[in-house]
This record gives structure tokens, sequence and C-alpha cells, in this order.
């Protein structure tokens, strides 16, 4: 069986994650094993609605068998899940009342943007609807329809747009997967040693922890929630091991989250032609306007292909990955990574690979006059030069120029401190299975 939960969280409060460490809770006091990790599941990060970082929560819940599996601890008494499931009938359509009138204490239902939903299957939804949730805009009707076809149930707050991502969650086949531990507190005084977060970046298979070139610790959430922070990597052993070196202020209790952060399922090839909005796409093109810096720092610039024309951009927020941009040029072939904002219809630059930025020539001077020896004077672009003294001529390449080394192929991201949830950062990106 498999639960999922979503859009309970607000801008300013709770996560989804801690309603799930709940969830987990209320299932093993029902007499219910936990099969498997818990998921966290991120759904397109650009769709206009969504509440913080559009993730769901999936527990999938039966009878144990198998291996047994730590998954955290809860105020002192450690979780465990098991590897597999019996096959057992379960009443779905009482069980998500319950589970939903319980839990619903952690719904923030007074903020406009929240509109939890919670759904209970048997099975896995079609894949199709996790690649669809990740990559497109779905209706809350749609996956009605889906869920009534797989004889699941579901319970819908408000608009219920929930529903949405906890049936993709469900759907989700984990092919290319990472990790996240969360630890929770209820205390307001939050502390992290910034030594202990830079000592755990340096873990390879750790990701996102800390952000060097801003001097910025990222495991710490920004909002008031009840997680005191959530470590990133690529095996749930080695988070256990990363938590062991942290030193922060008390946390009552930690999960193991697998979770399709980091994995890049969102980004779609294609050709500038077939991009839509809300789309995150990989687009390879050749740089026909030069960066420019507009109000607000942003760094813009254009490409195209054989189908088109769009906009590219680096925002305030990526810091230094802007000094980057800035120094393409026209004529420069890229290949862009990231999210396609509606209006103005721009890339929001994750990642670039720059695949050929040749060196090129920059005028230094202008020509000495081979007759007197006298500066030469330009007649105009392209027109060459002429002496004013004695009024000699030569062409263009008469001048002194010198070449302009670029050095700036390969690959290039935005920091940590910018970086979204299922972007892959580069530190990651020779482990992970199947990319492009
Ligand atoms: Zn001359």
């Amino acid at each position: 069986m498999y639960l999922g939960i979503d859009d309970t969280d607000s801008r300013d409060g709770m996560c989804t994650t801690y309603v799930g460490l709940h969830a987990i809770l209320k299932l093993q006091e029902l007499g219910y094993d936990v099969i498997g990790y818990p998921r966290l599941v991120r759904l397109n990060p650009n769709v206009p609605w969504k509440t913080r970082g559009n993730g769901s929560v999936i527990v999938r819940f039966g009878a144990g068998t198998g291996k047994k599996l730590f998954i955290g601890e809860y105020r002192g008494t450690r979780l465990y899940a098991y590897t597999r499931e019996k096959k057992r009938q379960i009443d779905s359509k009482e069980l998500v009342e319950y589970l939903a009138r319980n839990l619903e204490k952690f719904f923030m239902l007074d903020e406009k943007n929240t509109n939890p939903g919670v759904v209970i299957s048997a099975k896995k939804f079609p894949e199709k609807l996790y690649w669809r949730g990740v990559r497109e805009l779905l209706t809350v009707e749609e996956v009605e329809r889906i869920i009534a076809e797989s004889g699941a149930s579901y319970k819908k707050y408000k608009l219920g747009r929930g529903i949405i991502g906890a049936s993709c969650g469900i759907a989700w086949r984990d092919r290319r997967r990472t990790y996240e531990l969360l630890a929770y507190t209820d205390s307001d005084t939050r502390s992290v040693d910034p030594a202990t977060v830079k000592e755990i970046d340096r873990i390879p298979s750790i990701f996102d922890s800390y952000d060097p070139e801003n001097d910025y610790i990222a495991i710490m959430p920004n909002s008031r929630t009840p997680v005191l922070f959530g470590i990133r990597g690529l095996n749930p052993q080695e988070l256990i091991r990363a938590k062991s070196m942290l030193r922060t202020s008390p946390y009552h209790s930690y999960l193991i989250y697998e979770t399709n952060q980091g994995t890049d399922d969102h980004l779609v090839r294609k050709n500038i032609s077939e991009i839509e909005d809300y789309n995150s796409v990989i687009v390879k093109g050749t740089v026909s306007k030069n960066p420019r810096r507009i109000e607000g720092g942003h760094v813009i610039f254009e490409i195209s292909d054989r189908t088109g024309t769009i906009s590219c951009a680096a925002y305030e927020p990526t810091k230094g990955f802007r000094n980057t941009i800035a120094r393409l040029r026209v004529g420069d072939v890229v290949e862009v990574y990231g999210g396609v904002r509606k209006e103005p219809r721009t890339i929001n630059i994750e990642k670039i690979r720059i695949i050929s930025a040749p060196p090129y020539r920059e005028k230094i001077s202008n020509p000495t006059c081979p007759n007197c020896g006298r500066k030469m004077e330009s007649m105009g672009a392209g027109k060459g030069y002429r002496c004013r003294k004695c009024g000699y001529k030569v062409g263009e390449e008469a001048a002194e120029y010198r070449v302009v080394e670029r050095e700036l192929e390969g690959f290039y991201e935005v920091p940590t401190i910018a970086r979204r949830h299922l972007a892959m950062p580069l530190k990651i990106m020779k482990n992970m299975r199947n990319v492009f």
C-alpha cells in the first residue's frame, strides 16, 4: 500500500516531511510496517501555485517482510522499515479518512496557497504520471480520474491540489535517486557549527551542504519549520555518518528520505520551437545576442537554433555564476539547462555546458604609417586606415591585434545557494545512472 501526502506546508511554517514522520508513527500505531525508505518526491519546480519546494511525501506500508532497514529515530525510539511487503488487502477508503483526520493538525489550512491532499493506493500509479508531474502541469480533475481508475482513495482539502503531488509521488520509480536525512526540533534556538558543515561537505557522496563561494550553510532552512537541518547525499549510511560529524543544537528526531532531488528528472531535451511555458529544458544553441546586465543585476543573453530564438538568464541570486555567463559571446555554442519562465519567456539557467567558445581577436591599436611613422586613423568600421599626414592607406589587417583566449569550455552551475531541489549538482553527476 502507498500513502501520498502533499501541499500541507506554507511559506512560513511546517514541512510535509514532518507530516510524513507523523504518518509513519500513526501507521505503526495501527499495526502497519513501513516498507522501504519513506520518499520525498519533488515535482515541477515551475508550477505557478507551488507552496515552498513543491514536494510530496510517500510512505509505503503494509505487513513487512525481508530485511529490517533503519530509517531514523523519533524521540529516542529507533524507526525501522522492511525491505519487502507481504500482500494484504486493506480498506483504503476508511484508512485515508482516519489518517487525514489525525494528521490535519499539521496542515497549514489557513494559508491561501496550501491545498492539502492525501491519497492511498494498493499499487503504484502508472509511471507516466510521475513524468508528467515533474515536467508538466496537471489538473486536479485529471488526477482524480486516474485515482478512480486505479481503485485508490483520497481526501482533498480546499482546492485539493495536494492530490496531484501525492499521486505523482506514488507513481515515481526511483530510476535515479538520492537521499536526505532531516532532523527535527521543537525549539526556537537553532544552531549548526559551520566548521562541521564544511567538513561533511568534503565527503564525496554528500552534496549541497555548504556553499564556499558565498559562505552559505545550505543544510538549515530559512523559514520557520520543524526542520533543524537536512543533509543530502547519495547513500543513507554516509548520511548517518555525516550527521554524527555535525555539531548542532539539540533535535528530537530524524528521518531518512529517499528522494528525486538532484536527479535532473525535470529536464527534457528540446528544440527552441518546442519549448512551452513551465517546462524545464536542455537546449543546445548558438549565442545570438551578447550577455547584458539588466536592472536588478540579472544577466540576460539569447541563443538560437535552427527552430528559433530564446532568452536565457542568470538571475541575481545566482551570484558569481553571472560572471561566467557574462563572458559568453555571439557565436559560442552552449547547452543550457533550466526552467522556463512564462512572461517574458526566458530560461532560468540552472547549469550550462559551454561546448565551444573559440578565441577571438581584439584590436589593441591602429596601424603606424609605413611611410612617415605616424599613427593612422580609421576610415570607418571595416574600411581600413589612412595617414592624415601623407594620405597613405592600409587595410583592416594592418592594425595591431591580440588573441583573447577564452578557456571557458565545460560545465558550469549556479552555486549551492541558488540550487533548485531537482537540479543535479556537478559534484554527483558522474555517480548518477544514465545521465544524458
Ligand atoms: Zn604617413
